[in-house]
């Protein structure tokens, strides 16, 4: 591949992927977007840790190649007003794993996220967001300490699809035509109508790698959430599909809530997941009220962003909650808040979110021990009471550090 502005680093070496699976050189290329707004602040920092956590692991025989690729407004100023430019999308399907910060989505009609643009096109389509508190993060909880799930979000269907039409616009009148004549179906006039597909396969893709996680990490539970008592055919439909996997394909290794009652009297037997789902509302009251009964959560893509940002608030908000799109092989990390325009160059805000979501870069990588450095470290400076100015404002006797000095009292911890 050729580019116009991308520069390939003349060190390092791609990652390829070999019968569906990433083979990782010791000196691979990652790809990082630097991001709008708060990025270039957040971004610098988190580099600075992951290379040091690296060198500090693995004493140079380890070593990441960085290169930058565009996207957002950097890219529009290089490639004449073009935010999301071809050759970025194609960089990513060569060199596969990669790290964006936060991009600002102009509003304004036809342009599309580029966020759902990233997530569509290369079909990335598990949202990957673990949840957990680290010591000392101000926290609306009593116990927060329960807090630690992994949300598998849906990434490319459901209301996400873009089926939509505008009330009173001629397909929508079509669309209402044809319910009304044809299906029978009853609503009121001059409605605007989306449409919700959710399908078999991406269903049963995104909750078995739910499974695959789940099994590979020792978790305990995996549960479905939907909201298929109103939404039978989609939200039902998913949960019914997430069952059938956990029969079909992992059934010496999983047990159903009614067998758990049933056959073994209540007590998870060692070596075995449970499978349970629970309806959408309830999941929000459960993550509340009983967060420790939650493990892996895997859910249709609305449920899950509400979720996502729901639970992430529990333990200290979007500013330190880590995200990633992933798709059979290629993944793009994630800073999950967005470019907080106002803070930009400030060297003022958290760059928990990005340097996590760089933690389940490296794991993803298999750089586990690089990646477990990283989040030591992390917890070590927020329990020293060294935070950024939204935790400090919130901590008792905390020292309100710039995001460079945070970086450099992580670095110091590793
Ligand atoms: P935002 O997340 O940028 O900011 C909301 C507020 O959250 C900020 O004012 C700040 O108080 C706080 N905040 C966010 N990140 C923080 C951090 N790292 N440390 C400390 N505090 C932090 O949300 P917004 O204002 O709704 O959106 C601004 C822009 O970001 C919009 O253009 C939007 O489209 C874009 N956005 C991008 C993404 C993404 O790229 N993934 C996600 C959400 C929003």
């Amino acid at each position: 591949m050729t580019y116009t502005k991308i520069v390939v680093p003349s060190e390092g070496q791609r990652i390829t992927v070999r019968e569906g699976k990433l083979n990782v050189p010791d000196n691979p290329i990652l790809l990082w977007i630097e991001g709008d707004g708060i990025g270039p602040d957040i971004m610098t920092a988190s580099k600075r840790i992951w290379d040091a956590a690296v060198a500090a692991v693995y004493g140079g025989q380890r070593k990441i190649s960085w290169m930058e690729i565009y996207a957002g407004e950097k890219a529009a100023g290089l490639f004449g007003g073009d935010y999301f430019p071809a050759e970025s999308l194609n960089a990513i399907r060569e060199f596969q794993v990669g790290i964006k910060g936060p991009l600002t989505t102009p509003i304004g009609g036809g342009f599309r996220s580029l966020n759902v643009t990233l997530r569509i096109d290369l079909d990335l389509y598990a949202c990957v967001r673990p949840v957990k508190w680290f010591p000392g993060v101000p926290s609306p909880l009593r116990r927060p300490d329960q807090v630690d799930v992994v949300i598998y979000r849906e990434n490319t269907e459901d209301v996400y699809a873009g089926v939509e039409y505008k009330a009173g616009s001629p397909e929508a009148m079509k669309v209402e035509r044809f319910l009304k004549d044809e299906m029978g179906a009853k609503f009121f006039a001059n409605s605007g109508i989306g449409i919700k597909p959710i399908s078999e396969f991406g269903s049963k893709r995104l909750v078995r790698k739910a499974f695959v996680y789940a099994l590979e990490h020792g978790r305990r539970s995996v549960t479905f959430m939907h909201k298929g008592n109103i939404q039978k055919y989609t939200e039902g439909a998913f949960m019914q599909w997430g069952y059938e996997v956990a029969r079909q394909e992992y059934g010496d290794v999983t047990i159903t809530e009614q067998q758990l009652w049933d056959e073994f009297g209540g007590v998870q037997p060692a070596g075995k997941l449970l499978v349970k789902d629970r309806i959408a509302d309830i999941m929000f009251q459960q993550m509340l009220l009983r967060p420790s009964e939650y493990d892996v959560i895997a859910t249709p893509n609305l449920n899950g962003d509400y979720l996502s940002d729901a639970v992430a608030a529990e333990v200290g908000g979007v500013g330190i909650a880590p995200g990633a799109n992933i798709g059979d092989t290629m993944a793009i990390f994630e800073a999950t808040h967005g470019t907080a325009p106002k803070y930009a160059n400030q060297d003022k805000v958290n760059p928990g979110s990005l340097l996590l979501s760089g933690v389940m870069m490296l794991d993803y990588i298999g750089w586990g021990e690089a990646a477990r450095a990283v989040e030591a470290a992390f917890t070590r400076t927020v329990a020293d009471k060294i935070v950024t100015y939204d935790f400090a404002r919130q901590m008792e006797g905390a020292h309100e550090a710039r995001t460079s000095e945070f970086a450099t009292a992580v670095i110091a911890r590793l």
